[in-house]
């Protein structure tokens, strides 16, 4: 494990598995797991399936009874604890903050206890309230009392972050904020992994968050085994077992459209041109598509008008201001679901997408957007044969 500032190391558990005297059932039973450097992979499952202790005994607070964790090619027994934890952040639910210290002293906490100066100490903890959004004057000096259930959040994810550890561990760390503030942390954790490329483990019980905020997703069941190790899209199309399927309990089509961006997937292509093409050339166009209608962009590219056939066959010279305005857009970050309630809402059929500065890159409707989830779905379903894993 480098001791220097770094993005995300993987970890490896090796049949991992722990009992606790007296009881039957072990919390976790021979536990393999891959999670690779700087993605976030998500432990999934109803509560007792091991989730907590698993994750804690990738930071030694709790210690297996057998088998192996290895981080960034160490064996963990070998790591020295509290160097370990020094390079593993730790987020729980309600932050876990320490009341009678101020902001700056909960962040800097770590970093102190390095034995750096107070100079750098403060520049850090100036730099991490700046990280997850929270204005270093306004809040510094403040008590965790004084913040919301959001604001104390983001407060854990600076204090966690504060000595740039390569691993962040987050158990259930949004599950106690309404579902807003949730949302939004959620957004706000995905735009920070895309900068700092952590190996982050993430805990939750809702399959929402674990779909929207997974690179990958380990589905448990109790007593503390991975039922499915999959993506978010392998799962939703592929769920492992009865068991899986239940859990996510329906809806996966509609998940999809929540996990799927209009970038991503194939538009429509209907033919478009500029207000100086020559009309006769572009009715030629719009007969061979069959489809009957044409898109007219400005010089930017972005969408003016659409055009008819029949209003085409009574122009000659440039097409011009022919045709009626576009009234509605889809950007290409939109996730299907939102292009599909805008589809719903439009007044034409077709509604074109705009890319960067709003220039046009294709048509959407509500029947592309059903064939791309069915696209998606027959891939997936492709993928795992090749890999000879077979259909259920
Ligand atoms: P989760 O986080 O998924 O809710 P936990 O990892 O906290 O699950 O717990 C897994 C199982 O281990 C549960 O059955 C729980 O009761 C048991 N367990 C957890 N901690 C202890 C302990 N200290 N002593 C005995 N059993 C425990
Ligand atoms: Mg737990």
């Amino acid at each position: 494990m480098p001791d220097q500032p770094t993005g995300g190391v993987p970890i490896e558990l090796r049949k991992v598995t722990k009992s606790y005297p007296g009881v039957d059932e072990p919390a976790v039973h021979e536990l393999d797991l891959n999670i690779p450097a700087g993605e976030i992979v998500v432990l999934l499952g109803p509560s007792g399936c091991g989730k907590t202790t698993t994750m804690r005994m990738i930071n030694r607070l709790i210690e297996p009874t057998s088998g192996d964790i290895v981080i960034g090619g160490e064996n963990s027994r070998d790591i020295d604890p509290d160097r370990l934890r020094r390079h593993i952040g730790y987020v729980i639910q309600q932050a876990g903050l320490f009341p009678h210290m101020t902001v700056a002293a909960n962040i800097g906490q770590v970093p102190k206890m390095l034995g750096w100066d107070k100079a750098r100490v403060a520049e850090r903890v100036d730099e991490l309230l700046t990280l997850v959004g929270l204005e270093p004057e306004l809040y510094r000096d403040t008590y965790p009392r004084r913040l919301s259930g959001g604001q104390q959040q983001r407060v854990g994810v600076a204090r966690a972050l504060a000595a740039d550890p390569p691993v962040l561990l987050m158990d259930e760390p949004f599950g106690a904020l309404d579902p807003i503030s949730r949302e939004r942390m959620q957004d706000e954790l995905l735009s920070l992994q895309e900068e700092l490329a952590k190996t982050i483990v993430f805990v939750t019980h809702d399959v929402d968050e674990a779909l929207k905020i997974g690179d990958h997703i380990a589905i448990m069941q109790r007593p503390g085994h991975i039922e499915q190790y999959a993506t978010p899209a392998e799962i939703l199309t592929n769920p492992a077992s009865d068991y899986v399927e239940q859990f996510l309990g329906g809806g996966s089509s509609m998940r999809l459209l929540r996990l799927t961006k209009v970038g991503d997937i194939e538009t429509d292509q209907v033919p478009y041109t500029t207000e100086d093409a020559d009309a006769r050339e572009l009715l030629a166009e719009v007969e061979s598509d069959g489809r009957g209608y044409a898109l007219v962009l400005d010089g930017m590219r972005r969408p003016l008008r659409w055009v008819g056939q029949a209003e085409l066959e009574g122009l000659s010279g440039p097409v011009g201001t022919a045709g009626d305005p576009v009234t509605g857009f889809i950007s290409a970050r939109m996730t299907l679901q939102d292009a599909l309630e805008s589809l719903l809402n439009a007044d034409t059929e077709v509604v074109p997408v705009v890319g960067r500065r709003r220039a046009y890159t294709g048509s959407l409707s509500l029947t592309t957007v059903q064939n791309a989830i069915a696209a998606i779905k027959t891939h997936e379903r492709e993928r795992r044969q090749r890999r000879g894993e077979g259909t259920r």
